[in-house]
């Protein structure tokens, strides 16, 4: 038997917390002892169905078999969001994963589009998206790429207590011991680094290091630690969600939709057994029981339970690692699902930590530098966030009228100027949101380029217009086989 050199006590059994307990029992080498606490009468949030692609890299590196995680979670597939209503009623646009048409020589695919929008000869991006056209008309299939087009990248709509179960099984096969209790006490050491923590049935569970996982409230990290929360509020001002299931009677979209609301914004995640629905809003603009009897009265079907309500600040914690304690999840902070970056916050955030994986206690300058790209992680996420909010156009509603108002983060004013005067957007590499991302958002948001590269104005008017056919005739051949989303669902779940 391995003799355990380093332990690691992970607080909360929700997503983050197997997710975290999955990836460490995966990759941590042997001499570590993985345990995870959880409170079955505490529960879960419950929430949390839309990913982006990456989750697949999460999967994979696990060693996930697609078809049986598809099934075992109840998922379907995603090729992006689309938002109604953003601009108004009746106006949608796609933020779809994946390219927006083709670079041409030098130049990026955007400047060509900019210079024939601007003469009145361009179509709307989505003409030129694969993914978008996919998502729209219903189709979904994996590997699919086409001419200049590279492989469409796809993502996950799925149930999130079934992914936990799944992560749970899988974590304790893999080695990690589950404890059933509520954590009553925090014991620290003299020098305040976390020695243990304790059930309320008396169990001491002490480690090395510990993952606070335990959702918004911070157990560790802000109730003991008293880390600091850095509150984002006057930029992402919705601070309530109301939740319900419902059956399906709409379409089997491959997409999530985003609707805008008078004081927010409204999910619809189709799942295979169900439809999930939720209403983010802003208490300042709408009372909870307006809430509650909007979204049950927008339903596609009767509710399946009980509508949840949830409460969040958005913001994020002014040190993910502090001390020997990491937070994970919502224990480290919370935007908004808008673009379903939780997950994915979870997932950067555990393999971050793994690539510095401790084995004794941490060197300041790891741990700092640690926070520091975290902190930059989740900033740039929420100015790709407050981009929706500001450039909407619901004009005369209050709510939406202070979000236009307000004033962004100098970061995101740089980026809007930026593409306004010279159709330019320059993510950093290692940015979440890439360059296809911010165009679709900022195009889609009614953002338009007044400029673009020069370099583009060398085409002829004629090579031009042969170019941007080209580019969506390229889309429309490469989706035009794909089978029905529901079809092909159907065949990978089957699959062995
Ligand atoms: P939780 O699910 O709250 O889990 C906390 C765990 O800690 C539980 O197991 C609980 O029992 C345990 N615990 C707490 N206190 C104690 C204690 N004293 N003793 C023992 N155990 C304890 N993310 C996305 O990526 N996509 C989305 O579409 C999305 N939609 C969302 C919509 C809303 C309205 C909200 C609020 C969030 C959404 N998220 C989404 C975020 C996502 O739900 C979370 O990131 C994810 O579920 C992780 O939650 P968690 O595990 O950090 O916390």
């Amino acid at each position: 038997m391995t003799q355990t050199r380093f332990s690691i006590v992970i607080v909360g059994g929700g997503t983050a917390g197997w997710m975290s307990a999955a990836a460490l029992a995966r990759f941590a080498p042997p001499g570590y002892a993985v345990t995870l606490v959880e409170s079955e009468a505490i529960g879960t949030v419950g929430v949390g169905e839309a990913t982006i692609p990456a989750i697949r890299l999460f999967n994979k590196a696990l060693g996930i078999d697609e078809a049986q995680f598809l099934r075992e979670t109840s998922a379907s597939y995603k090729l992006g969001i689309a938002f109604d209503g953003w601009l108004g009623e009746g106006h949608s646009y796609m933020h779809a994963f994946g390219t927006v048409g083709r670079p041409l020589g030098l130049l990026p695919f955007r400047h060509y589009w900019a210079r024939a929008k601007a003469a009145g000869n361009a179509k709307p991006l989505a003409h030129y998206a694969a993914n978008e056209l996919a998502a729209r008309t219903g189709r979904m299939a994996t590997g699919v790429s086409g001419p200049g087009i590279p492989e469409l990248p796809w993502a996950y709509h799925f149930d999130a207590g079934l992914y936990a179960t799944f992560l749970r099984r899988l974590a304790q096969s893999m080695g990690v011991t589950r404890h059933e209790g509520r954590i009553a006490r925090v014991i620290r050491k003299d020098e305040g680094d976390i020695a243990a923590v304790q059930t309320e049935g008396g169990q001491t569970l002490a480690a090395d290091f510990f993952i606070d996982c335990s959702g918004f409230k911070g157990l560790l990290i802000e109730e003991e630690l008293q880390t600091g929360y850095e509150d984002w509020r006057h930029w992402l001002p919705c601070d309530r969600a109301v939740a319900a299931p419902c059956e399906a009677a709409g379409p089997f979209t491959p997409y999530t939709r985003s609707i805008a609301r008078s004081a927010g914004w409204q999910w619809r995640i189709p799942l295979q057994h169900r439809i999930g629905n939720g209403l983010v809003y802003c208490s300042e603009y709408l009372s909870d029981e307006a809430a509650t009897e909007s979204l049950l009265a927008s339903l596609e079907a009767p509710a399946q339970a009980d509508p949840r309500l949830l409460r969040f600040t958005t913001g994020r914690r002014r040190k993910a690692w502090n001390r020997n304690v990491l937070a994970v999840g919502l224990a480290s902070g919370f935007m908004e699902p808008l673009e379903s970056t939780s997950i994915h916050l979870i997932q950067s955030t555990i393999m971050r930590f793994l690539t510095v994986l401790p084995c004794g206690p941490a060197s300041p300058a790891i741990v700092s530098a640690f926070n520091r790209r975290t902190a930059e992680e989740f900033e740039c996420i929420r100015d790709f966030l407050i981009l929706h909010y500001k450039a909407n156009a619901r004009a005369g509603e209050p709510f939406w009228d202070r979000c236009r108002d307000m004033a962004v983060p100098d970061s995101l004013a740089a980026r809007i100027a930026e593409f306004e005067e010279a159709c330019q957007i320059q993510p950093a590499g290692d940015e979440l949101f890439q360059e296809a991302a911010w165009l679709q958002v900022m195009a889609g948001q009614g953002i338009e380029p007044k400029g673009w590269n020069p370099i583009a104005d060398a085409l002829s008017e004629e090579d031009l217009a042969g170019f941007l056919g080209a580019v969506e005739q390229a889309c429309l051949q490469t989706v035009g086989p794909m089978p029905r989303h529901m079809d092909f669902l159907a065949a990978t779940c089957a699959s062995a």
